[in-house]
């Protein structure tokens, strides 16, 4: 009997797949079967290593995807080479912080035009080819608490993840009826490269750590498993949601 989360025969291409979040969720797919395509600016050897070793299979796709034309043309250069893509995570990410008084300009558009607009131009160019083709496809943004919640001293960040509940809203508006499932998941506080300035400061770590219900942070498996069932025939009938995945911080 075949598994509704099995993903053998898909084709997924993964943003910032290099290490945190991106690495969970690369490896998760491909150990659902998915050939998953790694992209972002670094390389993806540990993350290749790991989906090896699995048993699964993958390959790098490098580019500075701040850049929406080149993350664009990354991606369709590994559909033209690979065959089209199934499943579209739009994981990469950065974060700026400063007090919003001397929030600049900089942190702002640097937010800004990687985790919004490169994801919006990525899930068009995803979007376009499955619709022309008739093709089933899903998308998993990758969103955050901070889609739900202000946060502090991060405005461009805050700004992006509530963008990012807008257009997932919005493309599953257009594109549920064309067979695309667009979804996302809101990732609580998780040991990553991101997290490293907060879990530094004494205070504010054990102040998170004490919200967390299930009380412990998160680890980038424990993304990884939501992304498979969104990616899923499991997750087929879902359009425009926006899954937590935090220990419980939201419903505190
Ligand atoms: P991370 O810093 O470990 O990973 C960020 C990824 O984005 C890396 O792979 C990095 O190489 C890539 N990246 C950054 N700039 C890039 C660029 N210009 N071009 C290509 N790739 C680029 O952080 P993470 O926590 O794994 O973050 C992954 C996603 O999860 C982000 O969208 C982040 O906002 C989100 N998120 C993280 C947390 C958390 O607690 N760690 C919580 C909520 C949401």
């Amino acid at each position: 009997m075949t598994s509704p989360f099995d993903l053998t025969g898909k084709r997924a291409f993964v943003t910032g797949a290099n290490t945190g979040i991106g690495q969970g969720i690369a490896l998760a797919l491909a150990k659902a079967g998915a050939v998953v395509a790694c992209a972002g600016r670094s390389s993806m050897a540990e993350t290749l290593t790991l989906i090896a070793d699995a048993g699964g299979r993958g390959s790098e796709h490098l580019a500075d995807l701040a850049d929406k034309d080149a993350a664009v043309a990354l991606f369709e250069t590994a559909a033209r080479e690979g065959g089209p893509f199934d499943i579209l995570v739009n994981n990469a990410g950065i974060i700026r912080r400063a007090d919003a008084t001397d929030f600049t300009e900089e942190d702002w558009d640097d937010v800004l035009d990687l985790n919004l607009k490169a994801a919006f131009f990525l899930a068009q160019a995803f979007g376009k080819s499955a619709i022309a083709d008739g093709r089933h496809g899903a998308v998993v943004n990758i969103a955050s608490v901070l889609t739900f919640q202000g946060g502090i001293r991060v405005a461009s960040y805050t700004a992006s993840k509530h963008g990012m509940a807008g257009i997932t809203r919005l493309l599953a508006c257009e594109w549920a009826g064309r067979d695309v499932n667009v979804n996302a998941i809101a990732p609580g506080y998780v040991v990553t490269n991101n997290t490293a300035a907060l879990r530094g400061d004494e205070d504010r770590s054990a102040a998170i750590l004490a919200r967390i219900p299930a009380g412990r942070w998160g680890d980038p498996s424990d993304i990884g498993g939501a992304a498979v069932f969104l990616a899923s025939d499991a997750a087929r009938y879902i359009h425009g949601a926006i899954l937590p995945v935090d220990g419980g911080w939201l419903a505190r």
